[in-house]
């Protein structure tokens, strides 16, 4: 552990007063204009939040993933998309190069990017292989010493701000997920084009569109591991990311709470304030108790991570809980605010959009519970 208790107490403190200082004032605001301001992402790297549990040696803050979880979870608590932008060092972009990358990419691409001064996306999802990532038809050609990419991603986060995107493409349909290599594309590459999405219903400061690759080369030092190792490259990105997006949904969840305790106390009506209402308290001792369930998983799964185990079914269970609690904390938030859950004025309207994604990225509820299950006929 790079950080000790008190090391661990301090920082959250850093984080907690950053975004109610920084942050809270001016979310509404990012949140409608779908950008995510330049000036808060530099803050962010000035203090060094993009280090996450890449290791120290690699440019990172070497965290374990308790403390990781710990982190994410306080800035989700305001504002859950500077989360995504944290933990994709550790998560969906940067894992693979920790663990399968080579010394010249970890030096090219990881540093930075565990600094803070490059981003990067992660292309998965295709058109026709959201769920089903080995079913991809993305596919490359060796041409002499190049790779030659052609295919579409999309859904692909981060497309205003990152430097290079990882992403999987196939040598031959046939062999599922046998076929899949993994390559790192700068985004000025030629035949490469992005095409960011307006106006979604919720996650909207995170930019988010389709990639699409038109003989795109990119030479042998973009293979990330072993050619036709691509599938284990993006399953260990999904299971960081979900141990990542479960925080972050706790966050929101929690954040949602804070607001809901906080306005049923002012809230009177007719001489009683709402939090006096045995049905206003029960709704908050459900929230309560289903945060700190969701917490617990998250934290089970990172204690997983840290002994070295993927924690496959742990991030599953996580991730699958931790977004259905922030959808229902969402949901409850709402309706103990009124009418005003629905005025930009209170922010758990824009956590009652959010929470509804959260169900859906990384794995939507469905498959989630087919992994859950499948581990457990395992006897997993
Ligand atoms: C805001 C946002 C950001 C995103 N960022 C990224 C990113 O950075 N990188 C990336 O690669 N992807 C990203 N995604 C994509 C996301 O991971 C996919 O949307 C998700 O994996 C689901 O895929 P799909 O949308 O194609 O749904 P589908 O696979 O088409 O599923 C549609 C429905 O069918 C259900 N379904 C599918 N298969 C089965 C089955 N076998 N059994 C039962 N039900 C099934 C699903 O549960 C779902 O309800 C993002 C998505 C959003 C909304």
């Amino acid at each position: 552990m790079a950080i000790d208790e008190h090391e661990l107490a301090a920082f959250t403190a850093t984080i907690r007063d950053f975004a109610q200082r920084e942050v809270a004032p001016r979310v509404a605001e990012y949140d409608a204009a779908e950008q995510i301001p330049r000036d808060i992402v530099k803050q962010m790297a000035e203090l060094g939040l993009f280090g996450g549990t890449v290791p120290e040696e690699l440019g990172g803050l070497g965290l374990d993933h308790v403390s990781y979880a710990k982190i994410i979870e306080e800035m989700a608590k305001v504002d859950h998309t500077l989360g995504v932008l944290m933990s994709m060092p550790s998560s969906l972009v940067g894992s693979g190069l920790v663990k399968f990358g080579t010394p010249e990419q970890q030096e090219k691409w990881l540093r930075p990017l565990a600094q803070g001064e490059i981003f990067g996306a992660a292309g998965v999802t295709e058109p026709q292989s959201g769920s089903n990532v080995a079913a991809m038809e993305t596919t490359y050609r060796r041409d002499g010493d190049d790779f030659v990419i052609n295919g579409a991603k999309t859904w692909i986060s981060n497309l205003d701000l990152a430097s290079f995107i990882i992403t999987f493409a196939t040598a031959d349909r046939s062999l599922g997920r046998a076929g899949i290599s993994a390559f790192i594309i700068p985004v000025d590459s030629p035949g490469l084009t992005l095409s960011p999405f307006k106006d979604k219903l919720g996650f909207r400061p995170i930019c988010s569109g389709e990639v699409s690759l038109v003989d795109v080369r990119v030479g042998a030092d973009a293979l990330v591991g072993e050619e036709f190792g691509g599938y284990a490259v993006a399953m260990n990105a999904v299971e960081k990311g979900r141990l990542s997006v479960a925080a972050r949904a706790v966050g929101l969840a929690q954040g949602c709470l804070d607001d809901s305790i906080a306005y049923a106390q002012q809230r009177v009506i007719g001489g009683t304030a709402i939090a006096d209402h045995q049905l206003i308290q029960a709704k908050l001792a459900n929230m309560a108790t289903e945060i700190t369930a969701a917490r617990l998983l998250v934290h089970d799964c990172a204690h997983a991570m840290d002994r070295g185990e993927r924690g496959r079914k742990q991030a599953s269970m996580a991730k699958m809980y931790a977004s259905n609690v922030a959808q229902r904390a969402a949901t409850e938030a709402v309706q103990i605010h009124g009418a005003y859950g629905v005025s930009p004025e209170f922010r758990v309207g824009r956590a009652y959009r959010d929470s509804k994604v959260f169900q859906l990225v990384e794995g939507t509820g469905e498959i989630h519970l087919q992994l859950i299950a499948r581990a457990l006929l395992k006897g997993e």
